[in-house]
């Protein structure tokens, strides 16, 4: 199956907005085996949205289309996909009341503006919107191609332009629907990695891309981590699972070592439970990353069972204060070493009186590099007591980082990714 995304939205054309929106749609069109032939955005503007909707069923079985749904005079799409696909709006009054409903549960007055978001084309296919009011739907034509009588359908599928309520109305009500049509169960999940870049790990898998049909087996990156992507689409959801699962048994024969998550789930998620399940409590000492460890560690509900402090200590003076780094090893060694990391680690651990502590210490750039130390190199402490590495009176681990990426965001963001990374391997 083919499929166009006509995104609809002068703001989008003005650069005002991030088309996040066909971003989303690409890649879960993709997921379920449909190819995602073009990207269109067109203003608010109805001759124009009404050719764009032609030109993306010229040859794609569907177009979705997010945008222009609401109820005021710059939104159109229900009116002229109603007119593309030959239907008319009619008043639903199950969606009615559905709108009338929620507008009490949050104790607002119903508009008429409100009563017109009932509308909808008379023959559609109604997905409810949970997290706004504006409904979206799905609509269909036969065309009859080469004058041999034989019709093939196609589909119009109108979402909100909100990506809060786009997305929950794709995953909810969209994404069932687009099965029935493409006949098929899909089972979806992703492999998290750390540590290998996106070009050595589709590398090492080209065994399993290769040739690949169902799953289907793919690498992105994002935000400096790599994931695999593996879908099946199947006549059961059992039997799409069994096959989604040995895959990543396969997958993981290969990449093993650098997976930390086959569920999808971020890394403060992933060490953030493993901490929370082994009662194992944690404080950081952070440098160069400025209190983003803590900042994620905390994202994780229920941490502070185990969570007891990050310390920011940027300054030298504030790594002796604060965590007992001696002077001379300040001095000798220099603020990013080994040796001041082993220090951080340890003194935030014992100030703390926690089972481990995680330090960060390093140079995030743009500027300040030197040859001995040039910018992205960081070094990561861990100190473990001795209830957790079962040595007498514990032991700490030095990482070193030596990436030379001049980008202090992402040297920043990959620090605290190694921080994680460490405690996940050696706790
Ligand atoms: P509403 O009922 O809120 O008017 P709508 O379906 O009519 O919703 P639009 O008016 O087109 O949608 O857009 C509403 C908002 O949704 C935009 O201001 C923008 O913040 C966001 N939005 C719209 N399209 C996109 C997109 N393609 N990507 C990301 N955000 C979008
Ligand atoms: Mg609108």
């Amino acid at each position: 199956m083919k499929a166009a995304i006509l995104t609809v939205g002068t703001e989008i054309l003005f650069g005002e907005i991030t088309n996040t929106n066909t971003v989303y749609l690409s890649r879960r069109l993709n997921d379920i085996g449909i190819d995602v032939m073009y990207h269109y955005t067109v203003g608010d503007n109805p001759g124009r949205l009404a050719e764009m909707i032609e030109t993306s069923l010229r040859d794609c079985d569907i177009v979705i289309t997010t945008g222009g749904l609401g109820p005021t005079q710059d939104d159109m799409t229900k009116e002229i996909a109603c007119q593309v696909m030959g239907d008319e709006l009619v008043m639903h009054d199950d969606i009615l009341e559905s709108i009338r409903s929620r507008m009490l549960a949050y104790k607002a007055v119903m508009t008429d503006n409100n009563i017109k978001q009932a509308l909808l084309p008379s023959r559609c296919r109604v997905f409810y919107n949970d997290a706004g009011t504006a409904p979206g739907f799905a609509l269909d034509r036969k065309v009859c191609e080469d004058g041999s009588g034989s019709d093939r359908r196609q589909w119009i599928a109108c979402l909100p332009g909100p990506p809060k309520e786009m997305t929950r109305m794709f995953e909810r009500s969209v994404m069932p629907w687009l099965e029935e049509l493409t006949e098929g169960c899909l089972v979806y999940k992703e492999i998290r990695t750390f540590g290998i870049g996106e070009s050595d790990l589709e590398t090492v898998l080209l065994p399993l891309i290769d040739g690949q049909t169902d799953p289907t087996i793919a690498t992105y990156a994002k935000n400096g981590e790599c994931s695999v992507r593996i879908a099946s689409k199947r006549s059961s959801r059992e039997e799409a699972a069994s096959a989604v699962d040995e895959m990543i048994a396969k997958a993981k024969e290969y990449i093993g070592q650098y997976i930390y998550s086959t569920e999808g789930e971020e890394f403060p998620v992933v060490v953030g439970n493993m901490l929370m399940s082994r009662n194992i409590t944690i404080a950081a000492a952070e440098s160069c990353t400025g209190g983003l460890f803590g900042a994620s560690l905390t994202d994780v509900p229920g941490i502070s069972a185990v969570f007891d402090r990050s310390l920011v200590t940027y300054s030298n003076q504030a790594k002796m204060d604060e965590l007992d780094v001696k002077a001379e090893t300040l001095e000798k060694y220099g603020a990013v070493s080994e040796q001041t990391a082993i220090e951080m680690a340890e003194g935030v651990r014992l100030k703390a009186g926690t089972d481990i502590g995680v330090s960060v210490t390093g140079i995030a750039g743009p500027d300040g590099g030197t040859e001995e130390k040039p910018v992205g190199l960081v070094y990561i402490g861990l100190s473990l007591s001795e209830s957790v590495c079962g040595e007498k009176d514990g032991m700490t681990l030095c990482r070193k980082i030596d990436r030379r990426i001049k980008d202090r965001q992402r040297n920043r963001r990959h620090a605290v990714l190694s921080m994680f990374d460490m405690i996940y391997r050696n706790v």
